[in-house]
C-alpha cells in the first residue's frame, strides 16, 4: 500500500490502523471517490443522516492535499468580497460569505464533537511586506467589517514585529477567527468519525471508471460498487474516470505543485523569539508564503509553486533560502522535512462545484482555502444528495472558464501568467 509521502504531518501522525482494499461488489446509497477532506466531510455528514455510504480512496486516507497542507484556516475567499458580487450579485455573496464563517464553525464543531487531536488554535496574521499591501489589508479588514465581521483588527508596524519578530513586515491584520492544525490529523479523525457514523471506507482503491446512469457504477482494480448517487472529492488529483467528467470538471482545476519544510524543533526559548505570538502567519503576496510553529515547536514553513507538476529536488534549498530571508537568526537550524503536494486551482480562485449528471456531484478548486471550505463543500454535497440542493447551488452558480489552451497548452499560459504576478510581488 503507498505510503503518506514524508513529511513532518506523517511522522507526527496519531495512531491510525489502515483502511482495507476494496474487492468484490457492492451497493450503496453514496459513493464518494477520495478521502480528503471534503469526500470524508460528505462521507461523514451522510453517514449521520442514516445513508448507506461507501468511500473509496485511490491511495491512504488523508494522502492528498488534506494531509500535506499548511494547516492554515482562513477567513474569506481567495477573491474579494467585491468580485464575488460582481460575478454572483449581492445575495448570493452574502451567502457566500455566511457559509465561509460556517465552515469554520463546523471544523470547530466537528475538532470538538468527535475528540480530534489535531493541535487546533485560533489566532493569524497576514503581514505586509510592503505599505501598498497595509493599504490592501485595510480594504479587506473594511470588507470584512460590511460583512459583519468583526474578529479582526489592523496591527501597527510595532504591534506586528511584536508578534512576529521579522523585521521586514511594516503592518498586519490580527484575525482571531482564523487559526491552524495538523492536517493530516484532522484528517484521520475525520475518518474516524465518519466510520464510526457507519461508513464504510476503503483505502488503495482507485476508482479507474465510472459508468454514469441510475445507478451508476464505479469500477476498481478488484471490484466494482454500485450506487445511486456519486460524490466526486478527488480534487488536483482526480483521473480521467468518465468522458464527462474529462469534458466538464477537469479542464477547470489546474493541479499547482507547492512546497513545505519543518525544521528541527526549535526549542521553547527560540520558538517563542522567532513567533512570540504562537500564530499562523501568511503575507499576501500572490505567490504567498505562510508559516507557524509545529507543537513541538518546529518550523513549518509553506510557499513556492511550481506549474511544472514535477517534484523539484532543489526546493529545500530554495524553501531554506526564503525563509532565512524572514528570519535570519535560523541559519544553523536543520531542515528535517521537505515535501509538495498539488493544491487544486480554478482560474477565478475560487472553488468550483457542479453536477456531472443529476446524481453525481463535485466540489473542487478551493485554490488554497481549502482546510476548512471543504468541510462545507462534503456537507453541501450530503444536502443535495438529501434532496436540497439550495446551498449547495448558490457555489454552482460561480461562473468558471476552462484553463486556456487545453490540456496540452494551457501549463505554458499559466507559467506566464504566474511570472507576471511574481514580478509584480518583487517589486
Ligand atoms: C502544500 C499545500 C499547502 C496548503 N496549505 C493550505 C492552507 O494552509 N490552508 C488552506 O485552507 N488550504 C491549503 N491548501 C489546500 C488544501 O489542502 C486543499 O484545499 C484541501 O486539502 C483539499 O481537500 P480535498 O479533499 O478536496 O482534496 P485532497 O485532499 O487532495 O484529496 C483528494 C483525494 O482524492 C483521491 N483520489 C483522486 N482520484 C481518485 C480516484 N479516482 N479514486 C479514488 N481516490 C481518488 C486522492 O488520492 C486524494 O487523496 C494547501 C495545499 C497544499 C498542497
Amino acid at each position: 500500500m503507498t505510503e503518506h509521502v514524508r513529511s513532518w504531518y506523517a511522522a507526527s501522525a496519531n495512531p491510525h490502523a489502515p483502511f482495507p482494499r476494496f474487492e468484490g461488489e457492492a451497493r450503496c446509497d453514496v459513493a464518494v471517490v477520495g478521502g480528503g477532506y471534503t469526500g470524508l466531510s460528505a462521507a461523514l455528514h451522510l453517514a449521520e443522516r442514516g445513508y448507506d455510504v461507501i468511500l473509496l480512496e485511490g491511495q491512504r486516507i488523508g494522502w492528498g492535499a488534506s494531509g500535506r497542507n499548511g494547516g492554515q484556516v482562513v477567513t474569506a475567499y481567495n477573491r474579494s468580497m467585491a468580485q464575488l458580487e460582481g460575478w454572483v450579485g449581492k445575495d448570493d455573496a452574502r451567502k457566500l460569505w455566511d457559509m465561509n464563517e460556517e465552515a469554520k464553525s463546523l471544523l470547530r464543531d466537528r475538532v470538538a464533537r468527535h475528540d480530534i487531536r489535531c493541535d487546533l488554535k485560533w489566532g493569524y496574521i497576514l503581514a505586509a511586506l510592503k505599505r501598498r499591501h497595509v493599504a490592501e489589508l485595510r480594504e479587506t479588514l473594511a470588507e470584512w467589517r460590511a460583512y459583519g465581521y468583526e474578529q479582526a483588527r489592523m496591527l501597527s508596524r510595532a504591534e506586528t514585529r511584536q508578534l512576529v519578530s521579522c523585521e521586514q513586515y511594516v503592518g498586519g491584520l490580527l484575525d482571531s477567527g482564523s487559526g491552524q492544525l495538523h492536517p493530516l490529523n484532522y484528517a484521520l479523525g475525520l475518518a474516524e468519525a465518519a466510520r464510526q457514523a457507519g461508513a464504510r471506507l476503503y483505502e488503495d482503491s482507485l476508482v479507474q471508471r465510472l459508468d454514469q446512469g441510475d445507478p451508476c457504477v464505479l469500477h476498481t482494480a478488484r471490484g466494482k460498487v454500485t450506487a445511486n448517487h456519486v460524490i466526486l472529492a478527488g480534487n488536483a488529483y482526480l483521473n480521467r474516470i468518465s468522458p464527462d467528467v474529462d469534458r466538464i470538471v477537469r479542464p477547470k482545476i489546474m493541479p499547482v505543485s507547492t512546497y513545505m519544510i519543518a525544521t528541527e524543533p526549535l526549542g521553547e526559548n527560540r520558538a517563542a523569539a522567532v513567533l512570540p505570538g504562537d500564530m499562523a502567519v501568511a503575507d499576501i503576496n500572490f505567490v504567498l508564503n505562510y508559516y507557524r510553529l509545529s507543537a513541538d515547536k518546529r518550523m513549518l514553513f509553506g510557499g513556492g509553486v511550481s506549474y511544472s507538476n514535477l517534484n523539484r529536488p532543489d526546493m529545500q534549498r530554495v524553501m531554506r533560502r526564503t525563509m532565512l530571508k524572514f528570519f535570519p537568526s535560523l541559519a544553523d537550524v536543520r531542515i528535517e522535512y521537505c515535501w509538495h503536494g498539488f493544491v487544486g486551482i480554478t482560474i477565478n480562485r475560487t472553488p468550483h462545484f457542479g453536477r456531472v449528471a443529476p446524481n453525481v456531484y463535485f466540489a473542487h478548486g478551493f485554490s488554497g482555502h481549502g482546510v476548512a471550505l471543504t468541510g462545507l463543500a462534503g456537507k453541501l454535497m450530503a444536502e443535495a444528495v438529501a434532496g436540497t440542493a439550495e446551498r449547495f447551488d448558490v457555489f454552482a452558480r460561480i461562473p468558471h472558464r476552462p484553463f486556456p489552451g487545453g490540456r496540452l497548452f494551457r501549463m505554458p499560459a499559466l507559467v506566464l501568467a504566474m511570472a507576471w504576478y511574481r514580478l509584480r510581488d518583487l517589486l
